[in-house]
């Protein structure tokens, strides 16, 4: 095995600095095993952050179902088989009835992507709406179309004219505001629009749920200007939020669009955009393909994702680990001030940190400290959101109490050395 400063340096050669290395220090990974990372060295890391890995690193039944299916045949998706018919119709199923047809793509990026094009395609229209904060994927469009990159480092610092940026609605924030009429005031602005490309639980904007109501105001102000409503559930799909398989379903809202990806083949490549059968014949004559996307081995992994959220009855573990770990949050935030909030559904939590609790002054260095410190005790953890004070949690969705007891802990210790505790 290579020396991790030889690493470095080939990665150094060979690998843009556009690309930084996570976690504050590079870590030498070598093996996942369910909710854990283990380094060369032998420290074992808790993964509270890794959404992709959704049913564990390396759950046996995932990789038994793509070695298996890898033997057998690889090939694309102008051929008749098994596993895409039975993998589209169960997703298919899983979501509103007229949400029928899907497309089966290899990245979050690329299905949004698709959506974007469906979306333009359906309504004749152009421009798009998107949240402040929000990120979608990293092709040229999408950079466009993600306000987490055009006004964060390296940014233009401003959208292009055809992308309409609607405030944040965080509720914790900002005390007062009209989010329907925030909406509906961008939109009119805009004109007629393609499409509003929202997550149901915001995540690089900084792990906030949507207030109850959003969702059908987006829906019901996009239509009127000629939209299609595109929820992308790359981030917080298939039962992360425990209550429901999709984001959406929280908000009561049909999509007119829906994106897939990350947690869909648990670390394997594959995303999806699901619609309406109007919506997809929008392409017209024009054929639509992608060489990988939706191959055999993609939909035998998709299946297995599938079959192990329902074998383990995940949706229930994500209800109840989340309301444990967000109570115990909760228990830390009365004894620790900097905590200013605590936040989430199901596993998707975010933690802010604020030096004032009137004045709400971010403390991204404190955040910062504590998860150095949890990393060191092998708990691994990110900060997110445009201040950079927001402690992410969306673990593997096989995490157990005694995780969440022990991240608890030394959360705990942790917030303690800072000096900060409450004046009891
Ligand atoms: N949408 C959201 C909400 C995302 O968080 C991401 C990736 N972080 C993407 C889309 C893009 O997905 P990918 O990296 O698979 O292209």
């Amino acid at each position: 095995m290579t020396n991790l400063s030889g690493l470095l340096d080939a990665r150094n050669r060979h690998i843009s600095k556009a690309l930084s290395i996570g976690h504050g220090k590079p870590l030498h990974i070598v093996r996942g095993e369910m909710q854990y990372l283990y380094a060369a060295d032998g420290t074992q890391y808790l993964d509270l952050v890794n959404n992709v890995c959704h049913v564990g690193h390396c759950h046996p039944k995932v990789v038994a179902a793509g070695q298996e299916q890898m033997s057998k045949l690889s090939t694309n998706t102008r051929y008749v088989f098994d596993g895409l018919t039975e993998y589209v119709s169960r997703i298919s199923a899983t979501l509103p009835d007229e949400l029928c047809v899907g497309f089966l793509l290899n990245s979050g990026s690329e299905a949004n992507e698709l959506a974007v094009r469906l979306a333009r395609a359906h309504t004749g229209n152009h421009d798009m709406v998107v949240i402040e904060g929000g990120y979608h994927g990293n092709t040229s469009m999408l950079v466009q179309l993600s306000p987490y990159k055009f006004m964060g480092p390296g940014g233009k610092g401003k959208p292009e004219s055809w992308v309409h940026v609607v405030p944040v609605p965080d509720v914790f924030r900002r005390k007062e505001f009209d989010y329907g009429e925030e909406i509906n005031q961008v939109i009119k602005n805009a004109g007629k629009i393609a499409g509003f490309l929202v997550e149901p639980l915001l995540s690089c904007a900084g792990q906030i749920p949507l207030p109850e109501g959003f969702l059908d105001a987006a829906r019901k102000y996009t239509h009127k200007a000629g939209g299609l409503l595109i929820v992308d559930e790359v981030q917080v799909g298939f039962g992360r939020v425990g209550t429901h398989m999709w984001g959406f379903e929280n908000q009561g809202v049909t999509p007119d669009i829906v994106v897939l990806g990350k947690s869909i083949g648990n670390g394997h490549p594959m995303s999806a955009v699901f619609t309406t059968k109007e919506i997809a014949s929008s392409l017209g004559e024009m054929e639509w393909f992608s060489s990988t996307g939706g191959n055999p081995v993609s939909c035998a992994i998709g299946n297995a994702v599938l079959d192990v959220i329902e074998e383990e009855n995940l949706l229930k573990r994500a209800s109840e680990l989340g309301e444990f770990f967000i109570q115990g949050l909760k228990d830390l935030q009365e004894k620790y001030p900097i905590i200013g909030d605590v936040r989430g559904r199901g596993l998707f939590i975010g933690i802010e940190f604020v030096h004032d609790r009137d004045t709400l002054e971010p403390a991204a260095d404190e955040a910062a400290r504590v998860i150095r410190e949890m990393r060191d005790s092998g708990v691994l953890l990110s900060t997110d959101g445009p201040l950079h004070n927001v402690i992410k949690i969306k673990p593997p969705m096989v995490l157990t109490k005694e995780d969440i007891d022990m991240t608890l802990r030394l959360l705990n210790e942790s917030l303690g050395r800072t000096g900060d505790v409450s004046a009891e």
